[in-house]
C-alpha cells in the first residue's frame, strides 16, 4: 500500500518552503518531505561566522520580516546563519507547511500504465501526480583534483570549513575568490594566520554605494531579473560580503591586510603547486564591473533626479598592491608551512535519485523557468533558473509561484470531462 497525494516537493529549504506556499494558496494537495530539518545547510553545512549576503529586507520572502522572527535583526542587518534557519522554520509554520523531517526521498520512477510517479522513501512509498525536486544548487562539494591526497595535512571543501580553530597550526591556502573564498580567507587572516588566496574571475560589487546597498542597486537596474549568464559564468559568482556589518570585497584592501593573493590554481607537482599568470587579469575584470555598476547607479540617480549623496571616492580603486603585476607563480606548500587547504571551489548537482528523462545529454536538469522535459517533474531553486536572482531566498520564491501555476494549470486541463465545469480542478483534489 502507498500513501498518494497530488505533489511531493522533495527538500525544505527555502525553495521547499516556498514551494508550498505557493501550492497551498493554490488548494494544491502536496507533502514536503525532507531527509535532515528544515533549512538543514543553513544550520549544519555552512561556516560558524557566516551571514547573509544581502541585507534582512532584501533577502527574505514577502510575507515576513525578519525581525517577525527575530527583533535583533535590524532590516539593514545581515542575518546569520543560525537566524536564516530560524526564520524559515517560523515562515513554514506560519503557512502551515506540510513538511515532514526526517524523510530522504530515495527513488522517483514513472508509474506504469498509470500517470504520475512512484517516489520510494525511507518511510515507504507515495505515488504523486507531480514531482519537485527542491534540493538545491549546491548539492554535492567539487574540488578539482589538483592536489593528492596527503600533500597537506587537510584538505577541505569550503562547505566542511567551521572556524580557524578547527584547521591544524600553520599557513593556509584558500582557493576559489567568490562570496566564501574572500569571506573565509579574510577571517582566517584575522586569527592571525599566513593566507593565500587564489583568485579567479569574479564580481564584486560596491558594498554599498550613494548610500544604498548592492542588492537595491541590482533592483532598480533590473539586474536581479537577467535572464541569461554572463558569458562563461553558469552559476552567481558575486563576490561579496555581509561579514563584520558588511563591506565590499576588495582584493586590494585583503592584500594590504597580509593576505598573500596569487592566480588561479593550475597544477602540483611534487609539493610544489603552481598558479596562472592571470592575477592582475582577473582582479582588473572584478574593477571593471565594480566601476561598470557605479557608473550605471550615477545615471539612475542623474536621470531619476533622486538626492543620494555623491562618492567620488568610490571610483578610487588606489594603487595595485605589491606583487599584484608579477605575482608567485609557484609555491612550495612544505617551505611555506601550509598545512590546510580550503577549496571554495563550488558544488555541482546531484540528482541520482530522480529516475526521469528530466536530463539533457550532459546530465543537467532539462528544464525551462523549472517546467522539466519530463511532464509532471519540476526543477526549483538553481542558479539562472529563469533569471540572477533564482536560488537567492527572494528569487525562488517568485519561481515557486511560477511552477505552482504550471502545475495549478496542468491539473485544469487533467480534470477536464471530471466536473460539470471543464477545466475546474474536482473538489476531491482540494486541500
Ligand atoms: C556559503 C553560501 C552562502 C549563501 N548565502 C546566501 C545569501 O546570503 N542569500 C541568499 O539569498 N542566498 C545565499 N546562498 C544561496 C542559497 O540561498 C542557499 O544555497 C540555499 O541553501 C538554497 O536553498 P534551497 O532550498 O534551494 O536548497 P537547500 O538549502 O540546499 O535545501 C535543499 C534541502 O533538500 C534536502 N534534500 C536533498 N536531497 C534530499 C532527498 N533525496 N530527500 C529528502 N530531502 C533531500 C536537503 O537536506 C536540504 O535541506 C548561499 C549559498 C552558500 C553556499
Amino acid at each position: 500500500m502507498s500513501e498518494e497525494t497530488e505533489v511531493v516537493v522533495v527538500g525544505a529549504g527555502q525553495a521547499g518552503v516556498a514551494m508550498s506556499e505557493h501550492l497551498g494558496a493554490h488548494g494544491v494537495p502536496h507533502i514536503v518531505l525532507e531527509r535532515h530539518r528544515i533549512a538543514e545547510r543553513w544550520r549544519s553545512e555552512r561556516w560558524d561566522s557566516l551571514v547573509a549576503n544581502g541585507p534582512a529586507w532584501h533577502d527574505r520572502f514577502p510575507g515576513l520580516e525578519f525581525s517577525d522572527v527575530d527583533p535583533d535583526v535590524h532590516p539593514d542587518a545581515f542575518a546569520s546563519k543560525e537566524q536564516i534557519a530560524d526564520y524559515f522554520v517560523t515562515y513554514a509554520e506560519k503557512i502551515g507547511a506540510p513538511i515532514r523531517c526526517g524523510v530522504e526521498v530515495t527513488s522517483v520512477r514513472k508509474r506504469t500504465g498509470r500517470p504520475g510517479f512512484r517516489v520510494e522513501t525511507s518511510r515507504g512509498p507515495i505515488d504523486a501526480r507531480f514531482v519537485v525536486a527542491a534540493t538545491g544548487p549546491f548539492q554535492r562539494p567539487v574540488i578539482p583534483p589538483i592536489v593528492p591526497d596527503g600533500a597537506v595535512p587537510v584538505q577541505l571543501h569550503s562547505s566542511g570549513y567551521r572556524n580557524p580553530e578547527r584547521l591544524p597550526e600553520g599557513a593556509v591556502l584558500v582557493v576559489g575568490a567568490g562570496s566564501s573564498g574572500v569571506q573565509i580567507a579574510d577571517e582566517l587572516r584575522r586569527s592571525g594566520r599566513r593566507v593565500f588566496l587564489s583568485v579567479g574571475p569574479h564580481d564584486r560589487p560596491a558594498r554599498q554605494y550613494r548610500g544604498r546597498d548592492f542588492c537595491w542597486w541590482l533592483g532598480v537596474l533590473g539586474r536581479w531579473d537577467a535572464e541569461t549568464p554572463p558569458q562563461g559564468a553558469e552559476h552567481v559568482t558575486i563576490a561579496v560580503s555581509g561579514a563584520r556589518g558588511g563591506h565590499t570585497v576588495d582584493f586590494r584592501a585583503l592584500a594590504a591586510d597580509g593576505v598573500e593573493l596569487v592566480g588561479l590554481t593550475a597544477s602540483y607537482d611534487d609539493g610544489v603547486l603552481r598558479f596562472a599568470p592571470d592575477l592582475a587579469t582577473n582582479v582588473a575584470l572584478g574593477d571593471a564591473k565594480y566601476l561598470e555598476l557605479l557608473r550605471a547607479a550615477d545615471a539612475y540617480v542623474e536621470r531619476n533626479g533622486l538626492d543620494l549623496p555623491e562618492e567620488p571616492q568610490a571610483h578610487d580603486l588606489g594603487p595595485d598592491p605589491e606583487g599584484m603585476a608579477d605575482p608567485r607563480l609557484e609555491l612550495d606548500l612544505a617551505a611555506a608551512g601550509v598545512t590546510s587547504i580550503v577549496w571554495a571551489t563550488g558544488f555541482a548537482t546531484d540528482y541520482g535519485w530522480l529516475e526521469v528523462d528530466a536530463f539533457d545529454e550532459h546530465g543537467r536538469p532539462d528544464q525551462r523557468r523549472g517546467v522539466s522535459s519530463e511532464p509532471g517533474v519540476y526543477f526549483l531553486g538553481l542558479p539562472w533558473l529563469s533569471r540572477r536572482g533564482s536560488s537567492f531566498i527572494w528569487g525562488v520564491w517568485h519561481d515557486a509561484g511560477y511552477v505552482a501555476d504550471h502545475i495549478t494549470t496542468q491539473r485544469g486541463y487533467l480534470a477536464y470531462g471530471t466536473t460539470d465545469r471543464p477545466g475546474a480542478a474536482p473538489a476531491a483534489w482540494k486541500n
